[in-house]
């Protein structure tokens, strides 16, 4: 079998890429080294209660916004059903010094007048940040079908300001500053190393409109498996990339798996992290410039994380995350404070069928240095190892408990990952929660490759998160198969 194109990957973006091809007539197979596709996505069950990892909640998802477009554009709208988060307070913001609450509204007028309210003589500063995010949103290819694309649209979130800076330039509030950037945590790059540009790319989603899908990543990935099976793609999963063969003339002729078999095609779309791409490139086929930079592309913050079930619900968590700040300087510092003390995210968790939390996920950023001493397999399994995790578990804990008097005395069963599991379920090779950093002065990888025929998408080309990761697969095929085309096809599910 000879393939019109192999997808390496079966994440969103590989998913998305897959389907895209398949969609306009292309023979593609999709190749994941996990059991199943989407593995981040799918998240575990305990006790009950399912735990969702890769996926909590989105923006651009109601009717007409552009990943409701792009949904429907995959084939995937009809098969998940959505449910919008607390329009009054998506997400509870606390920090504990200064004491301070905010209830983030959805819609950008509902915003503007929650913070004039909390911060009454902050109107221009707001009303400047919020029409900077949305004039950001609407420049931004794809995320606005009507964009110009050219060559240096992503120079913005490159050499830009950083969100820091721009807000430094709007207010001296350092209250409204933290509050401002707590999303940074949605994306795992400190408010002073992230471009405006960036920050505004992904926020301005949220501030639209924000919701979830009923069963979770879960009910994502299945939807994906389902239209993956009507196009004809060839899913195979359990199958590992090793290696791009290219023929004579530089092009890309076929990949090689590590069970040693070799699958012909003509060109290929990878979406897994940039440094594992590299290993796979043959010598020589990358300039000695391009792989420097790929090889030392910064991760996002890593994180520990916390799986706790309840006997009892928790309808406080219902469509309502919750940031926890111990004050307001700490989003310039993420990962960087010790647990226990540091900047915490909480997301409800249910039982199938059910629409008010039996539990909840607790993300705190570290970073991957913490359990660096551990790397090993045979570290993992040393009595040191499993004393920090019980340590810090029990930190985590005790300040969720201190800061949310609702949540204490509920919790019946709590689990822990570190970031060692990171790195190896989201394969990020220094356990990077949301893979490479997008930042100011970092270069990331671009759809177009210097190895004919292949491409690159992925969380690492536009940003984390579902949308990102659809982007970035529509970008790659918008870079195969045309844009203008792309965009047709995109327009006619407006
Ligand atoms: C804890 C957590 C919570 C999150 N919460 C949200 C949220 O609420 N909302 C949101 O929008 N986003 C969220 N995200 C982010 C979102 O899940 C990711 O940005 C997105 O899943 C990235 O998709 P991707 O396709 O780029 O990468 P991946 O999902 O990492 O896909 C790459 C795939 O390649 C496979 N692979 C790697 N190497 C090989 C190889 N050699 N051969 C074959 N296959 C290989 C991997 O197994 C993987 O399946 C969260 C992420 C995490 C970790």
């Amino acid at each position: 079998m000879n393939y019109d194109f192999i997808v390496i990957g079966a994440g969103i973006s590989g998913i998305t890429s897959a389907i895209t091809l398949a969609q306009n007539g292309l023979r593609v197979a999709l190749l994941e080294k996990a059991e199943r596709t989407a593995p981040v996505l799918r998240g575990f069950s305990r006790r009950g209660v399912h735990f969702d990892t890769g996926f909590h909640y989105t923006g651009g998802l109601a009717k007409g916004e552009p990943l409701d477009i792009f949904l429907r554009y995959l084939g995937i709208s009809d098969r998940v059903t959505t449910f919008p988060f607390n329009e009054d307070g998506f997400d509870l913001f606390r920090c504990e010094n200064p004491g301070f609450e905010f209830r983030v509204p959805t819609g950008f007028e509902n915003l503007r007048e929650s913070l004039c309210q909390a911060f009454p003589a902050e109107r221009a500063a707001i009303d400047s940040y919020l029409g900077q995010v949305r004039f950001t949103c609407a420049t931004m290819p794809y995320l606005n079908l009507d964009a110009e694309i050219r060559n240096d649209s992503g120079l913005q979130r490159i050499f830009g300001a950083t969100l820091r800076e721009t807000l430094d330039a709007l207010t001296g509030n350092e209250m409204l500053k933290s509050l401002l950037s707590m999303h940074c945590l949605l994306y795992g790059v400190p408010s002073n190393e992230v471009s405006f540009a960036q920050h505004a790319a992904i926020v301005g989603s949220y501030y639209d409109s924000v919701r979830g899908i009923r069963g979770g990543g879960l009910s994502l990935a299945r939807a994906f498996d389902a239209r993956l099976a009507e196009l004809g793609v060839d899913v195979l999963c359990s199958r590992e990339v090793a290696g791009i063969e290219v023929a004579p003339g530089g092009a890309l002729s076929g990949l090689r798996l590590s069970d040693g078999q070799t699958l012909l095609c003509s060109a290929a779309i990878s979406t897994v992290h940039p440094r594992i791409l590299l290993d796979m490139a043959p010598a020589g086929s990358f300039r000695p410039a391009y792989r420097k930079r790929l090889g030392a592309l910064e991760e996002t913050v890593s994180a520990f994380l916390c799986f706790a079930t309840s006997e009892d619900t928790i309808p406080a968590l219902a469509g309502a995350n919750r940031f926890l700040l111990p004050d307001a300087g700490c989003m310039r510092e993420l990962g960087k404070r010790p647990i226990g003390s540091a900047a915490l995210y909480l997301s409800g968790a249910y039982r199938e069928g059910e629409t008010e939390p039996r539990g909840f996920i607790g993300i705190c950023p570290v970073l991957f240095s913490e359990t660096a001493a551990w790397q090993s397999a045979a570290g993992r399994r040393s009595e040191g190892y499993r004393q920090y995790k019980e340590q810090a578990l029990g930190l985590m804990q005790g300040q969720i408990e201190r800061a949310y008097p609702d949540l204490a005395g509920k919790i019946r069963s709590i689990e822990a990952s570190t970031p060692l599991t990171i790195r190896d379920f989201c394969s990020t090779p220094l356990g990077g929660l949301y893979g490479v950093k997008h930042m100011v002065g970092q270069y990331n990888p671009q759809p177009a490759t210097r190895i004919p025929g292949l491409f690159l998408a992925g969380q690492a080309v536009v940003a984390p998160g579902l949308m990102g990761a659809v982007l970035s697969g529509l970008l790659a095929c918008g870079t195969v198969l045309g844009h203008d085309q792309m965009r047709k096809e995109l327009k006619a599910c407006c």
